[in-house]
């Protein structure tokens, strides 16, 4: 039978929505064990949230200073070592989850698969390739560990009614001493939601024109609640952070509802909204193809329509 471990992704405090869809991942094809590893300087909370999702059996919680920041580097040599009990290893298809699954499968020698959309059984399943637009079906060798990330987009987030056992583990992983943190930075702060997992999305595009135009997604995205995205075409032009792209070379995200304001719309960036819950568009042309998947599309110009737009919401 399968035993899953899920690397849970988390800033120390919060445990990242993006686990609790790989743990949805792991419970679709019925593994016996699904524990969750939480590395980190003082794991506590994070492991408490991480044992309150259902279908989770159990917490590894690994406190130690050098798991205070995540770190793939460091992190990959425990996981490895965590590894052996399990027949799967699983993180998210995030940022996190796609610097630390390579090197974890490289240290244990196997092949990573990518972006699991849906599971046949514990070694078949399914994923997207070119852009999207084919789903590939692959079969895992059942004698060796499964390294995979799964896509956050294509699974709901485990609900929170679980009460699974933590253990403590101590680390006695010899790490690596050529990666240290020195500081985190982040261009979408300012306490937005993670573009991610946030379930609003408000997204700029090209016809902003400046860095300083791109001010008013800010201002809307603040009025909404919402985290802010961009398309490849907006960072490319140095309105938005790299960090903020949206598609496939940016991020793949499905929140509830996303605001694409002045973004055309080519397959590339759909890519990354596939899953999204409604799309808005606001495009001064009415052709504009991302009007073709959007559930609301408001043909306008963005400079008179997104100031009216934060009016009326009373921002
Ligand atoms: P444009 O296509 O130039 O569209 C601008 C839109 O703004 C137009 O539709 C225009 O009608 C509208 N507009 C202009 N003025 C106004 C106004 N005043 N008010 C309202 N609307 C206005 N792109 C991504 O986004 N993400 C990716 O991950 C990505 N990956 C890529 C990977 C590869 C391998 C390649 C080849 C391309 C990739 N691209 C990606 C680029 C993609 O093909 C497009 O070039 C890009 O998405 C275009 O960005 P845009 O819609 O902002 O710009």
């Amino acid at each position: 039978m399968a035993r899953v471990l899920i690397v849970a992704e988390h800033d120390g405090q919060s445990l990242n929505p993006s686990t609790a869809r790989c743990v949805s991942c792991a419970r679709s094809f019925e593994a016996s064990a699904i524990d969750i590893a939480v590395l980190s300087g003082d794991g506590g909370a994070v492991a408490a949230q991480a044992a309150a999702l259902a279908g989770v059996t159990g917490v590894i919680r690994v406190d130690h200073p050098a798991n205070e920041f995540a770190l793939a580097a460091v992190a990959a040599p425990q996981i490895r070592d965590l590894a052996a009990d399990y027949t799967h290893v699983f993180g998210p298809s995030t940022t996190f989850g796609k610097d630390l699954m390579p090197r974890v499968a490289a240290l244990m020698g196997v092949g990573q698969l990518s972006d699991i959309m849906s599971a046949e059984s514990a070694y078949r399943f399914k994923r997207p390739i070119y852009a999207g637009n084919a789903i590939l079906t692959v079969e895992a060798p059942a004698d060796r560990t499964v390294v995979a990330t799964v896509r956050t987009a294509s699974y709901q987030a485990a609900e929170a009614t679980g009460e699974a056992e933590i253990r403590k583990r101590s680390m006695d992983t010899e790490l690596p001493d050529h990666t240290r943190f020195i500081e985190l930075r982040s261009d979408t702060g300012n306490g937005r939601p993670d573009l991610q997992t946030g379930a609003r999305v408000v997204s700029g595009g090209r016809a902003l024109g400046s860095k300083e135009n791109f001010e008013i997604i800010y201002r809307l995205a603040d009025t909404l609640g919402a985290a802010v995205g961009a398309s490849r075409a907006a960072v490319d032009s140095g309105y938005a952070g790299n960090d903020m792209q949206v598609g496939q070379t940016g991020k793949i995200i499905a929140p509830d509802l996303y605001i694409a304001v002045g973004i055309s719309g080519a397959i590339q960036h759909l890519t990354g909204i596939k899953d999204a819950g409604m799309i808005v568009a606001i495009n001064i042309d009415a052709e504009a193809p991302l009007f073709e998947v959007a559930d609301i599309g408001l043909a306008a110009d963005l400079f008179t329509a997104v100031p009216e737009l934060i009016e009326a919401l009373g921002g």
